[in-house]
């Protein structure tokens, strides 16, 4: 009796759900393909039209994403494709409504060889500030969005004085996101104000800290770069202008030289037991450097340079205390130099002079010089962006850029297509005894 029943209820509610699918209109999307999408990536927008509640799911969440991924009506569904340097790929979005499944499918080409492809970079700048009304703390967007602007000329090769050429293009354009992880539209791009109780803050602790309050604050550094902005607690000699974790490399034929090798292609925040972020000291950020001046605190220098970082470059100065002679950046074309020798004997006394001089630029200039510490017998002026103290510090060289390529292709947890596939399958769970490296930038 007791299954009859059964039986005579499932055969209602099967009545009762067909008359309902029947009854309401079917659900028509814009499109069903997309084609030809660049290997550069695309962001793409498919339309809904429904009076019913849907979903939406990508099957290749690695490369293509979508949101939001549930609604109800019509609407707009944001597809974004990510650049493809490995093989021709297709994906799929799978839209669920009113009972019925649609598949969209994405084709995307690959880079053809020997292209170098752009990396398009999201960065989000987490504003920390005790005090709103403060100008140093509370940066404006308006300042993060020039700074930015900036940085990227640097990156495209090019001085920010006069935009003519420099240095290498490295092909990568940072951009201020226009919506949070979760698709929100955010109120400045790019930019998230945390109000933060303890102000200025020691960096070298905040760099090492395992809080899960300061853990917390980074969004997911496979997407995005992370760039923290806060007042630096002083040092006793000298000011940091910035510190940036370094990123980690692959084990095996695609190693880094220099950086610390993890097992694992693909890792995820919940891995790392430290912020993987850059910071900068706002007490600075409302520096440039006037026309015909000198300005060592400049703040588009310091984040390009801890950018720089950011993607796997050293100083261009020796920073191994044990052997002051040594070449410790990993780049051939970029003359090493004992750092505290020339501290001593050009830096301080040429400054010196230089502010007695009332700034004139003549009793400035042999400060840019360097002397090699491997050919003492060679000297160089100093332009590269990785180098500070008196520098022209407005380029990078073709090594640097090799060297950060080869990060944003196969470093875990650094945004951007990788050569490697990805195997985020095999990501393994919890935090992974990996020991934090960073760089710390500091002029006296
Ligand atoms: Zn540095």
């Amino acid at each position: 009796m007791k299954t009859k029943l059964c039986y005579l209820l499932t055969v209602f509610c099967c009545l009762i759900l067909a008359s309902c699918s029947t009854d309401e209109p079917a659900f028509t999307l814009s499109q069903n393909t997309f084609n030809d999408i660049p290997p550069e990536g695309k962001n793409l927008s498919l339309q809904i039209q429904t009076s019913s509640e849907w979903t939406a799911t990508s099957l290749n969440k690695d490369w293509c994403s979508v949101t939001p991924v549930t609604g109800t009506g019509n609407g707009t569904i944001s597809i974004e494709v990510s650049g493809n340097i490995s093989k021709d790929r297709t994906g799929t979005i799978v839209i669920y409504c009113n009972g019925t499944q649609t598949n969209i499918n994405i084709n995307q080409k690959a880079l053809p060889e020997g292209k170098e492809l752009l990396y398009r970079i999201p960065v989000i700048f987490h504003v920390l500030y005790k005090e709103k009304n403060n100008p140093k703390q509370y940066i404006s967007a308006n300042r993060i969005k020039t700074v930015l602007a900036n940085v990227n000329q640097y990156y495209k090769g090019r001085t920010v004085a006069t935009g003519g050429e420099a240095g290498q293009n490295i092909n990568v354009e940072f951009y201020l996101p226009e919506t949070d992880q979760s698709g929100h539209q955010l109120e400045a791009p790019g930019i998230e104000y945390v109000a933060w109780n303890e102000m200025p803050i020691d960096c070298e602790s905040f760099m090492e800290s395992k809080n899960s309050k300061i853990l917390n604050l980074l969004w997911d550094m496979n997407k995005y770069i992370n760039i923290m902005l806060y007042n630096f607690a002083e040092i006793e000699d000298g000011i940091i202008l910035g510190i940036t974790s370094l990123p980690l490399s692959t084990q095996g034929k695609n190693y880094l030289e220099g950086l610390q090798s993890v097992e694992y292609t693909y890792l995820e925040n919940s891995n790392l037991p430290y912020p993987q972020c850059v910071s900068i000291n706002t007490l600075y950020f409302n520096q440039d450097t006037p026309n015909n001046s000198y300005n060592s605190a400049d703040t588009n220098v310091t984040l390009a340079h801890e950018l720089g970082h950011y993607l796997g470059l050293h100083h261009a100065f020796n920073d191994k205390t044990e052997d002051p002679n040594a070449d410790s950046d990993y780049c051939m074309d970029t003359p090493p130099y004992n750092r505290s020798l020339y501290e001593q004997s050009v830096m301080i006394p040429t400054y010196q002079a230089w502010k007695a001089s009332n700034r004139d630029m003549a009793v400035l200039e042999p400060g840019f010089l360097r002397t090699n510490c491997l050919n003492p017998e060679q000297t160089f002026t100093s332009y590269n962006l990785m180098d500070y103290e008196i520098s022209y510090s407005d380029r990078f060289t073709p090594n640097q850029k090799e060297r950060m390529r080869h990060v944003l292709e196969y470093s875990p947890l650094i945004p951007g297509p990788k050569r490697t596939a990805s195997t985020r399958s095999a990501t393994p769970q919890g935090v992974l005894d990996i020991p934090v490296i960073y760089e710390i930038c500091y002029i006296h």
